[in-house]
């Protein structure tokens, strides 16, 4: 094998790794229609915008700001 099909194996892993890592990261479980934490209505706009989003902009204004 000379360098250059090393080369080309590695890149194909880098880009198997790429798109493992994209699927993982996306959200197993469907935006929520209300908050979870207080059961307000969560705009279809910021559904969408945040595939996953469980929280209203409030609620999770606060969960990052205790941290
Ligand atoms: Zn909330």
């Amino acid at each position: 094998m000379d360098d250059a099909d090393r080369a080309g194996i590695d890149q194909e892993r880098l880009e198997k790794a790429f798109l493992t890592k994209r699927t993982e990261t996306q959200p197993s479980r469907p935006s929520a229609k209300q908050c979870i934490e207080c059961g307000v209505d969560i705009p279809e706009k910021r559904r969408q915008f945040m595939p996953g989003v469980q929280l209203c902009v409030e609620c999770k204004t606060l969960s990052e700001s205790k941290r």
